[in-house]
């Protein structure tokens, strides 16, 4: 049985996460620590929150070193899946400040936590005990070429952005707990997700916004830049997979195997909305925008998932192609429904 700590359990993946795993038989506890900055909404957790069992709310900055460390002992810690962070490429270039302290400093606390609750025994890490999962991004790996290999475990580490240069940082340092002390940790580095539950500052939710709204859709530089899409369902199931299956020490790289061109999801999503919501008049592409590139602005993303799906037997369920249809009609029916409470 575990006492599951997830952190950024407000946010995007870490709602989802909960939502996915929290009726798992394994777990005897759920405890959320999050502190709810402006991308962190407990309304993500309706349902859960205040209602499930097994199901607790921490809301604690994990630049609070003495409240990080309180929470893993008051809640007998045994299993982390650590997500918590500032994840907005463009907030870090304005203001890096935070990705600093919260990425950097806030996975520091955690890891001493975890050391001083007693993680780093030998013991543990033969066995499935106790487990520090860490939730990384591609973004590490900096930018591919249009023909180079997609990144792979082994593949280097080259962060432009402060972003990715404070989630390179706080790997390096959950390395560095495996290597000396013996914390069982693991590494996952994931590819860009999209999903029901996206804060609307991310590029799917902003298009969809904008579609409905008929306002210009702002495209950044030729639109060329590559991602690989990742269903955040089927990076759940992965998390899930790694913490359960994985084993301490490793890093597991986990991709969509869905590139494309930000042009090109741009398009597939103004095609999807002219044919759900054909009462907005269609021509939906016309509404493409290019602006100004975004500084550092990284070309391409790949991610060569071989290992986790030969070693943990996961495989993406989404396609691109069904995994947008559900999230575009996920965000009109939230748009319809709060557009009935409204007219209340
Ligand atoms: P998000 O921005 O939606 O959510 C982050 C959550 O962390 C929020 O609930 C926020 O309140 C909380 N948080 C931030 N600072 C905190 C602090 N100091 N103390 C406690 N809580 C704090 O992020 P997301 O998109 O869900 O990403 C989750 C993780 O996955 C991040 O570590 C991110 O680097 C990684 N990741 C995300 C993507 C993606 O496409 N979204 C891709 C690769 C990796």
């Amino acid at each position: 049985m575990m006492n599951l700590l997830v952190t950024g359990g407000a946010g995007f993946i870490g709602s989802n996460l909960i939502r996915q795993v929290i009726d798992q038989p394994g777990i005897s506890k759920l405890v959320n620590l999050d502190c709810l900055t402006y991308a962190g909404h407990l309304e993500n957790l309706d349902g859960i929150h205040g209602v499930h069992p097994c199901y607790v709310f921490e809301q604690v900055d994990l630049r609070d070193k003495a409240e990080v460390l309180r929470v893993i002992r008051q809640h007998d810690i045994t299993h982390v899946m650590h997500l918590a962070a500032e994840s907005h490429v463009d907030r870090s270039i304005t203001s890096p400040g935070d990705f600093i302290t919260t990425n950097i400093n806030g996975t520091f606390h955690l890891l001493e936590a975890c050391r001083a609750h007693g993680f780093c025994s030998a013991f543990s890490i033969q066995h499935q005990l106790v487990r520090f999962l860490q939730v990384s991004t591609d973004e590490v790996f900096g930018s591919l070429g249009s023909h180079d290999p997609a990144f792979t475990e082994t593949s280097s580490y080259a962060p432009n952005s402060p972003y990715s240069a404070s989630k390179a940082a706080s790997d390096m340092l959950v390395r560095s707990y495996h290597q000396t002390y013996g914390l069982p940790a693991i590494i996952t580095r994931c590819s860009n997700n999209y999903g029901p539950y996206q804060f609307p500052e991310k590029l799917i939710p902003v298009v969809i916004q904008k579609v409905l709204s008929r306002q210009s859709i702002p495209v950044y530089g030729d639109g060329l830049n590559v991602r690989d899409w990742l269903h955040v369902g089927d990076h759940c199931q992965a998390l899930w997979n790694v913490l359960t299956s994985g084993k301490a020490g490793e890093t597991y790289n986990i991709g969509g195997e869905n590139e494309l061109t930000n042009l090109h999801l741009v398009q597939m999503i103004c095609d999807l909305i002219d044919e759900l919501k054909p009462e907005l008049g269609g021509h939906s592409r016309s509404l493409i925008t290019f602006v100004a590139d975004r500084p550092g602005h990284d070309r391409r993303y790949a991610m060569d998932a071989a290992k986790i799906r030969a070693e943990l037997g996961w495989a993406p369920a989404h396609t691109l192609a069904s995994g947008l249809r559900e999230t575009i009609a996920w965000y009109l029916g939230r748009q319809a429904a709060a557009a009935s409470v409204g007219r209340r």
